[in-house]
């Protein structure tokens, strides 16, 4: 990397999410609502999506510009096919310093030791409850709980940690789950991380009201267990954390619409078909794939990564505390959590 790549906002690029699929075995009704994602969504047909292959060149030139971090997602990362053999692909990227997968975690147990060996560094999974039947309302999903946690003891073992574990909370649903939640991840050694319910896409019925503040969180947490902040480790690091006094470890809090963090953000968005996105409420991306497709040599492919990071402006979150978001939108499960 010559001179560093900025957007408008003086703002670099530093961590790409990478969706390798839009489909999912869960219907997580915040998310994939089965109304809209039921039995005749048009999913994106397989030989629309970018190769392995496509993938790591993209990754390679966004490393160049300064890319450091890469998490797959989805949709759920391991229903794509073969996945371990990207993991090797991306893996062996020079100037990578950390190679991440966010999941549902139901798949996980099958899949844990064959992405470790491959060369991922860590997991992260999804868990919005420990309770039975509240998490299978929120899943949509006939799924168990006991699958995840399975499948978290087995990335565990596998050595995928140390294992981050988000947790949604949403208001009159989950909220309940809290205490319960933070206690499980204090005795499993696990990081969880409670993040705000966000108004991604136009499908998931999002409201104000259904939002429980990270404030509040903390405030909850701290009650039952004395807690402090920590400090940052750098300024892109999106949750805020705190240490439980009596050595359990932290817990995290991603306050993503109370207490946006637009100024800091580093993260661009490359969707299973090769649009690249630079924000997560952004209505359209830009299309890559055609480039490659087309012939474009790494330079050229290189030229369009700066032009299109060098351009950017979004704000979308800092914007909403503002005025509120409006128009169109794309769906969570489409541009990858
Ligand atoms: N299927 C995988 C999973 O659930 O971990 C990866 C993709 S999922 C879209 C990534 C993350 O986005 C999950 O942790 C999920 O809880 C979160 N997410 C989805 N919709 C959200 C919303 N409206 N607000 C906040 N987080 C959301
Ligand atoms: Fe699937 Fe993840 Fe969305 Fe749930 S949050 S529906 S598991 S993509
Ligand atoms: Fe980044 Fe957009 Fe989220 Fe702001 S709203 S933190 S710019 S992805």
């Amino acid at each position: 990397m010559d001179t560093p790549l900025v957007d408008r906002l003086g703002r670099p690029v530093e961590d790409l999410r990478v969706s390798v699929t839009d489909r999912c075995n869960l219907r997580c009704r915040y998310c994939m609502p089965r109304e809209v994602f039921g039995p005749d969504h048009a999913f994106l047909p397989r030989d629309e999506l970018l190769s392995f292959e496509e993938i790591t060149r993209i990754v390679r030139v966004a490393v160049d510009l300064g890319v450091t971090k890469i998490r797959l997602t989805g949709g759920e990362p391991l229903l794509r096919k073969d996945l371990p053999e990207l993991v090797a692909q991306l893996a062996a990227v020079d100037g990578l310093d950390d190679l991440a997968l966010t999941t549902n975690g139901l798949l996980l147990r099958d899949h844990a030791g064959a992405l470790a060996d491959a060369g991922l560094d860590r997991v992260t999974v999804s868990l919005d409850a420990l309770d039975e039947t509240t998490f299978r309302a929120v899943a949509d999903t006939r799924a168990s709980v006991l699958g995840v946690l399975d499948g978290i003891e087995a990335a565990r073992a596998a050595g995928l940690g140390p294992i981050k574990v988000n947790t949604v909370l949403r208001r009159g649903v989950n909220d309940d789950q809290l205490e319960d939640l933070a206690g499980w991840a204090r005795d499993a050694d696990v990081t969880l991380r409670f993040i705000e319910f966000m108004d991604v896409g136009t499908t998931n019925g999002w409201v104000r009201e259904g939002v429980v503040p990270a404030a509040e969180v903390v405030d909850r947490i701290g009650t039952r267990w004395p807690i402090e902040a920590v400090e940052r480790d750098h300024p892109g690091e999106v949750a805020e954390r705190y240490r439980y006094l009596d050595g359990a470890g932290e817990v995290g809090v991603v306050a993503s619409v109370t207490r946006a963090f637009c100024r800091d953000c580093t993260r661009a968005r490359l969707t299973a078909i090769g649009e690249l996105y630079t924000c997560l409420f952004a209505a359209s991306g830009n299309d890559l794939r055609s480039l490659l497709r087309d012939g474009a040599d790494d330079a050229g492919l290189r030229d369009r990564v700066v032009a299109i990071w060098s351009a950017r402006t979004d704000r979308a979150s800092e914007l909403r505390a503002e005025e509120g978001l409006t128009g169109p939108r794309v769906e969570m499960s489409y541009i990858g959590g």
